[in-house]
């Protein structure tokens, strides 16, 4: 399906929009701390993969153009594609997607309950409308269709 093309001055707004969320979570109180033990990054070992909404694609999709990407890399152990596989660290850590900043793996603390977080998924999913998205989609098609339809711009 061809998806509408984001203009820029859109984006930054988006963009903008998008981290605040981000923000708003990282103030949240918790007992949980990403200590990058990266287990939630393996999909096949998991079975559980993140889904974006357009928002948090745009984010991701802008971040891993400043990495000089233009596509999304291949993965072949079927961990995420943005698991950089000489490093192993996340190529976008700092603009990784929400169920990335909210799946807590057991080491962590255990993931955030939908309740606890509602209101933020609720902002993201209002974005997407705005965005003309189509609601959460996977990781990989997501991140695909924002490279794409978004300009390496603002
Ligand atoms: S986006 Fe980054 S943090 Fe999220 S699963 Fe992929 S490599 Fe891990």
């Amino acid at each position: 399906m061809k998806r509408q093309r984001i203009l820029d001055q859109d984006l930054q707004r988006v963009l903008n929009e998008v981290h605040e969320v981000y923000a708003d979570l990282s103030l949240r109180p918790t007992q949980r701390n990403c200590v990058r033990v990266k287990e939630c990054c393996h999909f096949k070992l998991t079975g559980r993969t993140p889904y974006l909404t357009k928002g948090e694609a745009l984010v991701a999709a802008k971040a891993l153009r400043a990495t000089g990407r233009t596509q999304l890399p291949e993965n072949p152990t079927g961990a995420c594609p943005l698991l950089d596989s000489a490093s192993g660290n996340c190529l976008i850590y700092e603009s990784r997607p929400f169920g990335c900043r909210t799946h807590f793996c057991a080491a962590a603390g255990g993931p955030y309950a939908r309740r606890e977080v509602i209101d933020l998924i609720r902002r993201l999913e209002a974005i997407d409308v705005d965005v003309a998205g189509s609601g959460p989609r996977l990781l990989q098609n997501a991140i695909t269709d924002a490279l794409a339809n978004s300009s390496g711009g603002p």
